[in-house]
């Protein structure tokens, strides 16, 4: 099968690698010539061009994966529209889908929305990794095509995914809550802790910090585009998590202010028996 990926950085990269070492052909796209180049040697495609004009393998591509940053998965959808045979499948793995997939269906009617729920802190071609996928859930948005949905679906599968067929607007609302608000607290409880303003206390916070910090704030202290394009693109969710979210830390402020030790240690207790209703999946 031939599968081209445009956008080579830590999820074109990682899909590329795991599609290569499927022994499947594989052709990448990249603005940048230094980044095709380390595409090539890390033997994550046989093909590595900057301009899609170059792709001998075009006529025969069955599907392309659009792995670049949100704002440019609609100019590239227009892009490929006008160059790939009416045959070829083209999805994506933004993690927002209101925003896209109703208009890149309006472009291009063999698109199906993707959103693989894996990734990392570290962003580019560099930071690609095998494996990344596997054991990780994947959302597939709703398509008509249903030969499109069925080669999409099995893709994920094939990397190890669990795959979820899930609607545009609820999938922004679910990962507002597990995905973006996490991005935005991380990155806020960087700058609460900068706001200490006696040195002393500023020094051993910032010597001190370990894995309980480090996992806190991985997703917020990572790529800074993607946070700003998660907000930007899925604005109203965020906002209504982030006022939910608020709501909370007021309401555990004020137990703690009231010295109600029980109170605290019940919510403690729930939060606990709660987060394995996110963590532990089943596969149903
Ligand atoms: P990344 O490492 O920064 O890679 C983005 C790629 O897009 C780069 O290879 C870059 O390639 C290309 N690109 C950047 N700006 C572009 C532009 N203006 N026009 C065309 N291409 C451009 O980011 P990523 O983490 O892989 O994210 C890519 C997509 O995956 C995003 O839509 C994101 O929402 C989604 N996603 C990310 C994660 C995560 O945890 N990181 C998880 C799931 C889904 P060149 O510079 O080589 O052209």
């Amino acid at each position: 099968m031939q599968i081209g990926i445009v956008g080579l950085g830590l999820i074109g990269g990682s899909l590329a690698l795991d599609f290569s070492s499927q022994g499947r052909s594989v052709w990448g796209l990249s603005r940048s010539r230094a980044t095709c180049e380390m595409a090539l040697s890390m033997g994550a495609v046989d093909t590595a061009v900057t301009a899609l004009e170059e792709i001998p393998q075009l006529v025969q591509t069955e599907i392309v994966f659009v792995c670049t940053p949100i704002a440019q998965v609609l100019p590239t959808v227009q892009l490929l529209a006008s160059h790939l045979p009416a045959h070829t499948i083209i999805t994506d793995v933004a993690s927002v889908k209101g925003a896209i997939v109703q208009s890149a269906q309006a472009i291009y009617a063999r698109f199906v929305g993707s959103h693989p729920m894996a990734g990392k802190a570290e962003q580019g071609i560099k930071a690609a990794q095998l494996g990344l996928f596997a054991n990780c859930p994947c959302v597939v948005c709703p398509s008509e095509d249903v030969e499109a949905l069925a080669l999409v679906r099995s893709l994920w599968t094939g990397l190890g995914m669990q795959v979820y067929d899930c609607d545009p607007h609820t999938h922004d609302q679910a990962v507002a809550w597990i995905s973006h608000l996490p991005v935005m607290l991380g990155a806020s409880l960087i700058h609460a802790c900068q706001q200490e303003c006696d040195p002393k206390v500023q020094y051993f916070a910032q010597k001190l910090a370990s894995s309980g910090f480090r996992d806190t704030t991985r997703v917020g202290g990572g790529n800074p585009e993607l946070g700003r394009l998660m907000a930007q693109f899925n604005c109203e969710a965020v906002l209504t998590a982030l006022s939910q979210y608020q709501a909370q830390l007021d309401h555990l402020a004020q137990l703690i202010n009231q010295e109600n030790w029980s109170a605290v240690q019940n919510y403690m207790e729930n939060a606990q028996t709660w987060r394995s209703l996110f963590l532990e999946k089943s596969t149903h």
